[in-house]
């Protein structure tokens, strides 16, 4: 059977790594480890992709929220903090412990 021209397109592929890490998020709360799962990009990428839709959600009405991280042992919240990476260490009480920081796009 001969290509047909009226078939349907092919399942949409080749994303864009801030394009895939926006379906991941889109009204979903998620970890960046948990979106590099979903998206099969490397944590390193997902951060990128979320700094470049923080800046281009604006345009779009949407917000990229944040939920900052937090120390799992005195509960510390970084809410100051700018970076999107999740802290390394807790600046009260020395912990390594730290919930990491979670992304959910929406208006
Ligand atoms: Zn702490």
């Amino acid at each position: 059977m001969p290509p047909s021209q009226d078939s349907p397109p092919p399942p949409e592929r080749g994303l864009t790594a801030p394009q895939a890490v926006a379906a991941a998020i889109a009204g979903a709360e998620l970890s960046a480890r948990e979106i590099s799962q979903i998206a099969g990009l490397p944590e390193r990428q997902v951060y990128d992709a979320l700094e470049h839709l923080a800046r281009s959600a604006r345009g779009r009405h949407e917000k990229l929220h944040v939920t900052p991280a937090a120390c799992a042992d005195c509960g510390f919240t970084f809410t100051k903090r700018d970076r999107l990476t999740k802290p390394s260490r807790c600046p009260v009480c020395h912990s390594t412990h730290i919930d990491p920081p979670r992304f959910r796009l929406g208006g």
